[in-house]
């Protein structure tokens, strides 16, 4: 799957890091981001972690996370 990250909308409560914290977590300027250990050499992600991002997603208040594929 291709997870995006609307760096526009976010606002770094780290909901998306709580439901699903082996794939996001805080950057330096406390916006999410995608573990990079998380990420494939394509830049898309294992689904073994499904349930949770998609759950990370309808979480997210902002509605800033966008899952593909
Ligand atoms: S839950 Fe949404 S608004 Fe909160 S840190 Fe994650 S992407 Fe940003």
């Amino acid at each position: 799957m291709r997870i995006d990250i609307d760096r526009t909308l976010c606002e770094g409560n780290a909901v998306c890091e709580a439901l699903a914290p082996m794939v996001f977590d805080l950057d330096d300027s406390d916006q999410a981001r995608v573990l990079p250990e998380a990420l494939r050499p394509d830049g898309t992600v294992n689904d073994e972690h499904r349930m949770l991002v998609e759950r990370a997603a309808d979480g997210c208040p902002r509605l800033a996370i966008t899952v593909t594929g």
